[in-house]
């Protein structure tokens, strides 16, 4: 199996698909590997790294993807990639397969077998696999450490010669993944931590990190969670109540951090412009939601913006990019697991039957075979 991998060419996309151990662990399932050079660049591999590890480094995309078998990306490959693969050759990235339609037409047109990582289903066997785990664990952290670089106090109490600093109050809204990895870093920074969620299963998880929960805990809440394990849309009077008790307490955070998300829809706004004007002058929030819309009113996409009652909203898109060799080791790892579905004695042997791959394929044969993406 010829796999290549590209660089990426994706405004201000620092991850890489493969890191020198991945191409270790490639090798070893009976691969062949090439990469272009400087896709390491941005998680500070060197194209020499590569190569000591097995790969073959060649100049440019054209010469990487000259009769690949597989393609391996972090985004969705380029109409120029796309146009460089033979007939039928397989691509796994994180194609964002909902809205970047454009791609998934031009992938069918190439006859590519596509897989969307982000498709991969949290089911316990795919959990090795699972990218948007991988990723939003890094993007919580990394959001922590925006906000503190943003902030201009500490978050740990310091007491000093000079009196004491006080502990930075820091309230995290939406304990998936990256709320969960958020609540531990900025307990490690020494801050007190509020978290709130619409999920009574997040209570507990909340409590256990040592952070206080706290939410509206009505007959709704309890049966706020799917049988997926996600937030199911709340009602508009669900989310009134909440609006008053988290506004209240909103007023007297020094920073707030977002990650709510509901599948297939626009994130829900929890924090209104009114809600981040009671803030401090110096306060900090952070919206990771930004991209599906945004969990905070004024937050913009890659923009930090300063309300007028100097309260920073950070909205940095790409988290996990901030913290891309870390990321890229952990979503190449990721990807590894997934090849090993498909590659047996070191050949290409696709079963699109195999639960895994049947729910992340979007392109096969010349057509569009998922459902979600179809529709
Ligand atoms: P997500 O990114 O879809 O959403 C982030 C959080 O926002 C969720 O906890 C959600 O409940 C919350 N939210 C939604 N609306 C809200 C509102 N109005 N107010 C406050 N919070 C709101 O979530 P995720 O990180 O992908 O995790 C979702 C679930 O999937 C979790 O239970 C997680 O443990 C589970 N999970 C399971 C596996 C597995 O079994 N393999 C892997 C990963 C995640």
């Amino acid at each position: 199996v010829a796999i290549a991998v590209t660089r990426e060419r994706r405004e201000g996309e620092t991850r890489c698909a493969v890191t020198p151990e991945t191409v270790k662990k490639l090798i070893a399932l009976g691969a062949t590997v090439s990469v272009e050079a400087g896709t390491g660049l941005g998680s500070s591999i060197p194209d020499d790294d590569y190569a000591a590890a097995g790969a073959t480094v060649r100049p440019d995309l054209a010469t990487v993807l000259a009769g690949a078998d597989v393609l391996l990306k972090v985004r969705g490959p380029t109409a120029a990639e796309i146009s460089a693969l033979k007939p039928g050759a397989v691509v796994a990235a994180m194609l964002d397969a909902y809205r970047e339609k454009a791609g998934v037409e031009a992938l069918k047109a190439a006859g590519a077998t596509a897989f969307a990582m982000e498709f991969v289903p949290r089911i316990t066997r795919a959990q090795v696999m699972d990218v948007l785990s991988s990723q939003a664990n890094l993007a919580g952290y990394r959001a922590v450490i925006e906000a503190a670089y943003a902030y201009g106090k500490g978050f740990p109490m310091m007491m000093t010669a000079a009196g004491t600093v006080a502990p930075a109050k820091v309230f995290v809204m939406g304990v998936g993944v990256a709320g969960l990895q958020a609540i531990a870093t900025a307990r490690r920074l020494g801050a007190v931590v509020t978290a709130t969620d619409v999920r009574p299963a997040t209570k507990e998880q909340v409590e256990s990190l040592g952070a206080k929960f706290l939410a509206v805990e009505d007959e709704e809440f309890r049966n706020a969670q799917t049988a997926g394990g996600y937030a199911k849309p709340m009602s508009a009077e669900y989310q009134a109540k909440q609006a008053v008790l988290t506004g209240e307490h909103i007023r007297k955070q020094d920073i707030v951090i977002t990650t709510a998300l509901i599948p297939g829809r626009a994130a829900p706004v929890l924090v209104s412009a009114e809600q981040a004007a009671s803030m401090k002058p110096g306060s900090v929030i952070v919206d990771l939601a930004v991209e599906a819309g945004g969990n905070v009113e004024g937050s913009k996409a890659n923009e930090v913006v300063t309300t007028a009652g100097g309260v920073q909203i950070v909205g940095w898109t790409n988290l996990p990019g901030r913290i891309a060799a870390d990321a890229s080791a952990l979503y190449a790892r990721n990807l590894v697991a997934f090849l090993g579905l498909m590659i047996k004695d070191g050949a290409l042997a696709v079963d699109l039957d195999e639960e895994i791959l049947k729910a992340a394929v979007v392109t096969h044969g010349g057509a569009v075979v998922h459902e979600g993406v179809k529709g």
